[in-house]
């Protein structure tokens, strides 16, 4: 059996298809939110509230949308490869896990969990709103949602070292690499793969293989890529 390591990288475009939608999508303006009210440090401290209601709101909704064949195809991949395919992702969403993917890595944290305040546990909300939660390790009510906001530290950034340090393929899904540098991916492992809608010609150009098209249209191919490089 192969020893070698392929990571996948996937972001917002994965989700898309299953109408989860992205602050990009609509001008960093969502209902009567903006980005920097709930989703920075600042805001947070300025409107607790509104944060933790607007956290509330995008888990009743991802209850509502259905993991989409790229999901699915990802999953049957990763379960075929356990060992090889390490699955990053910047969605917060849990669309891969309803797919069946196991051992997702949530670079940017989980909708479905919350987080103590006090003594650091996460642990799972589901879709249900956080009021009156309380940490199940110290009984805190001093809880929040367990997604990376701007202005602060990222630790599951960790995976993206063991990235650089061992990956021979790197896959980016869905993701304009303006957050993550996915870029500097391409340049650093040259069996690299890149599927977005729209053509980036400053973020693609490293790139080996570049897929133009919907996530669901692409994965199949990716795949493929995958399977032959594993074999190879
Ligand atoms: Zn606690």
């Amino acid at each position: 059996m192969s020893s070698k390591k392929v990571y996948i990288v996937s972001g917002a475009g994965l989700s898309a298809e299953s109408g989860i939608r992205t602050f990009r999508d609509t001008d960093g303006l969502w209902e009567e939110y903006s980005i920097e009210e709930v989703c920075s440090v600042e805001g947070f401290r300025r409107d607790r509230q509104k944060v933790l209601n607007f956290y509330d709101a995008r888990r009743a909704d991802v209850e509502q949308k259905e993991p989409n064949y790229a999901h699915k195809r990802l999953a049957e991949l990763k379960k075929a490869y356990p060992k090889n395919i390490v699955m990053l992702t910047q969605n917060v969403d849990d669309m891969l896990e309803r797919a069946g993917c196991e051992d997702v890595i949530h670079l940017h944290g989980t909708l479905t969990d919350l987080r103590c305040e006090e003594c650091g546990e996460v642990f799972p909300i589901g879709y249900r709103s956080q009021e009156r939660a309380l940490c199940p390790s110290c009984g805190s009510y001093n809880v929040r949602h367990n997604v990376v906001m701007f202005g602060e530290a990222a630790p599951a950034y960790e995976h993206l070292r063991e990235l650089y340090s061992e990956a021979e393929m790197v896959v980016v899904i869905g993701t304009s690499g303006q957050v993550i540098d996915t870029s500097y991916m391409a340049q650093l492992i040259g069996n690299s793969v890149l599927n977005n809608l729209d053509v980036d010609e400053y973020h693609d150009r490293y790139f080996k293989t570049r897929l133009y098209k919907p996530a669901t249209k692409a994965v199949d191919e990716i795949c493929d890529l995958v399977e032959e490089f594993l074999k190879s």
